[in-house]
């Protein structure tokens, strides 16, 4: 039987929301460890699949399991956090009402990692973090124009393609492709690049992936 959650034990769930079926590749609770919310704890909800596949995605968006809403929400009782990140894969490519529903019922504040090809609707999601993907897919489309953080990978594009959707974000990150398999020499110099990219246009910040470096998810 599921703990609802809630003190007193109430709750206005929808039963159909409960058994809402999700692909999720893991739920693990640790530190943000990049972007504004950087140092945070959060509980990261990793969802399967995605609908694009990026040279450089570290993540085995491919392994995952079907879980249900109720057993979700097991899972993240386990840990003493109010902070959901939603992550993929893409987890856009799912309707995240019914989860989002049965967390925000429970006082949780809700995060998402999305690549901005799949409009998010009104009020869904509390911090948006989009990570466009058109400097490497052209003919990719974003269609999420507005959000919390703009964190873009630097592979050498000119900057200027962000002019117009840097508008509508308040944090602008550029972040240093890495590669794991890749020496530590091949990663510092993309990191020293993009360094001196971010040196030279101020209204962008470096995207540090802390939790890389301290070996934590
Ligand atoms: S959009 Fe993100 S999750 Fe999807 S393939 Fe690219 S890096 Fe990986």
């Amino acid at each position: 039987m599921l703990d609802c959650g809630i003190a007193g034990g109430k709750t206005l769930d929808d039963p159909g929301d409960l058994t809402q079926v999700y692909n999720i590749v893991e739920i693990f609770h640790s530190v943000q460890g990049e972007g504004a919310r950087a140092g945070i704890p959060h509980v990261f909800i990793r969802f399967g699949n995605c609908n694009l596949r990026c040279e450089w995605c570290d993540t085995d968006f491919l392994t995952f399991e079907e879980m249900n809403c109720m057993d979700i929400l097991s899972e993240i009782f386990k840990f003493d956090c109010k902070n959901i990140i939603f992550t993929g894969g893409e987890p856009m490519i799912n309707d995240l009402w019914p989860i989002q529903r049965l967390l925000k019922n429970r006082g949780y504040h809700i995060s998402i990692e999305t690549n901005g090809t799949i409009l998010i609707p009104d009020g869904l999601i509390d911090w948006i973090c989009v990570s466009p993907k058109d400097q490497i897919y052209s003919k990719v489309k974003i269609k999420q124009r507005q959000g919390d953080e703009l964190k873009c990978v630097y592979l050498g594009q000119d900057l200027a393609m962000y002019d117009e959707l840097i508008l509508g974000f308040t944090h602008l990150y550029l972040q240093p492709c890495y590669f794991d398999d890749k020496s530590v020499e091949w990663n510092g110099q993309n990191f020293a690049l993009t360094e001196s990219v971010v040196k030279e246009n101020s209204s962008w910040r470096l995207s540090l992936q802390t939790h890389k470096w301290m070996g934590i998810d």
